[in-house]
């Protein structure tokens, strides 16, 4: 197909509105030309000039076996012909969504009992809210609903799951968060730990924080906690040693539930299938999406623990039907596109992938960028990782924010031809490829990176700004 970009660029920018995007900058043409991206193979993406890219981001930490897998497209083409749609409510099915969700109790840490379909990241966090405040209303303990979150976690931008989202961005002007959702300290060793203090030291301190928030707010008032196994969207951060050790043992003690979101974690990208089993978490509830179907079709999922269903299904004679789903809760294309797609996890061990070629992303990350004069940190995990870039590497201090120096190094990266993402909360640049990467990508991605980091660094020292 041919396209006319200037006809469709123009087309967006009178009809679409953008997230995360400044939309006067964008309606005046400040921000330039929309990207029109029309194809994609393996890590790469072409724009509709002919512009390779490479995707170093995944998309948005989703697109994880890789563009352009045609086993995926055509068991979506075979399962649309077959049957586009059928709804899953008053006990309806199809083949393909109950394969799936036997598969998936299966390959779930920590004994799920249930899944529960949605479309996004986002809405499958809204059902575990609903699901927390419902155990706990059939339990007879309709006091006990806050959910506390962290600051600079990322858990959607829907109503509840945006109150989750610990970043006041996603808050201001949108009257959020709703009185229910709390927060407490974020699990970022680099920024939060006290002189001396050890890592897990740190740890300790945020779990005597949560401990005593808890008692403050009174144990019969907090329902659940909620949490990415890393740290994603507020900086690529994985979590100080014995951390998730700390936490639950406090979360148990006050019968407050564990929702682990693994929505950046599922399916291989820490180096083990799931967040939570790397970490050794055992959540009662666990939300899916992305690399669900590699964001092939919209699909998310709220796993249900046994602990929680068996209160739902113990309470149904009392409260009828489970008052709760979508249209397209269990929708069958999108359970066909994860079968295809688990599929490919399974038979090309993305997992350990993300594993090797991971432990060779994370050691050239530190080789090229731990020494650079203007980075603090490089950390990450598996396939996913960030180099925090300050002014002063001794004393942490921060880059004047009007330098925009992440989002200047992103820029440079950009123009060299690969994707990595500015990120929130400092100069930090993101990179989450998708998890078929091989170790010569790596290197590809590295290089441009590396070269991408030094331009700034020379017109910052050129400029006098560090
Ligand atoms: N949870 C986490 C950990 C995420 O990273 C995201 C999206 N980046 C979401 C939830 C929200 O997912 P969605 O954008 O599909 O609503």
């Amino acid at each position: 197909m041919t396209i006319n970009i200037g006809e469709i660029g123009e087309k967006d920018r009178n009809s679409v509105l953008h997230p995360f995007t400044q939309l006067k900058d964008f309606a005046t043409g400040k921000l330039g030309d929309p990207t029109i991206v029309e194809t994609g193979k393996g890590i790469r993406i072409q724009d509709a000039n002919g512009n390779q890219l490479i995707d170093g981001f995944a998309g948005l930490y989703c697109v994880n076996v890789g563009y352009g897998r045609t086993e995926v497209a055509e068991a979506i083409s075979r399962q649309a012909y077959r049957l586009a749609y059928y709804h899953s409510y008053a006990a309806h099915t199809t083949d393909e969504l109950a394969i799936l969700s036997d598969r998936l109790v299966k390959m779930a840490p920590n004994k799920m009992s249930k899944i529960f379909y949605g479309m996004s990241g986002s809405d499958a966090n809204e059902t575990q809210a609903k699901l927390v405040w419902y155990y706990n209303n059939l339990r007879g303990k309709p006091n006990k609903k806050k959910i506390i979150s962290r600051e600079r976690g990322y858990h959607g931008c829907s109503v509840i799951s945006g109150s989750m989202t610990g970043m006041s961005f996603y808050h201001d002007h949108m009257d959020l968060p709703l009185p229910r959702i709390l927060h407490t300290g974020v699990p970022h060793f680099y920024w939060g730990a006290q002189p001396g203090e050890t890592e897990q030291e740190f740890s300790k301190r945020r779990a005597a924080e949560l401990d005593d928030l808890i008692q403050r707010e009174g144990p019969d008032t907090v329902g659940a906690f909620i949490g990415e196994p890393v740290l994603g969207t507020g900086g690529i951060t994985p979590p100080p040693a014995g951390y998730w050790e700390a936490i639950q043992p406090v979360l148990r003690k006050h019968d407050v539930l564990l929702i682990a979101d693994e929505v950046i974690t599922g399916f291989g990208r820490t180096g083990s299938m799931f967040g939570s089993q790397h970490y050794g978490i055992e959540p009662d509830l666990i939300t899916i999406a992305k690399g669900l179907t590699s964001a092939y079709f919209p699909l998310s999922a709220a796993m249900v623990g046994e602990k929680v269903y068996e209160v739902l299904e113990a309470g149904a004679d009392r409260v009828g039907a489970f008052s709760h789903g979508y249209t397209y809760s269990g929708h069958p294309i999108g359970a066909a596109a994860a079968n295809a797609v688990l599929d490919i996890v399974e038979r090309e061990d993305l997992a350990g992938n993300a594993r090797e070629v991971g432990a060779f992303f994370q050691a050239q990350l530190k080789e090229k960028f731990s020494q650079l004069p203007i980075v603090g940190e490089v950390r990450g995990v598996g396939l996913m990782g960030a180099i925090e870039f300050v002014a002063d590497r001794n004393n942490r201090k921060r880059f004047d924010p009007m330098l925009k120096v992440g989002a200047r190094i992103s820029k440079a990266a950009r123009d060299r031809g690969l994707i990595a993402r500015a990120m929130p909360h400092g100069d930090i640049l993101g990179f989450a490829p998708p998890l078929v990467v091989t170790k010569a990508e790596v290197e590809e991605i590295v290089a441009i990176a590396e070269s991408a980091v030094r331009v700034v660094m020379d017109e910052l020292t050129r400029d006098g700004q560090r």
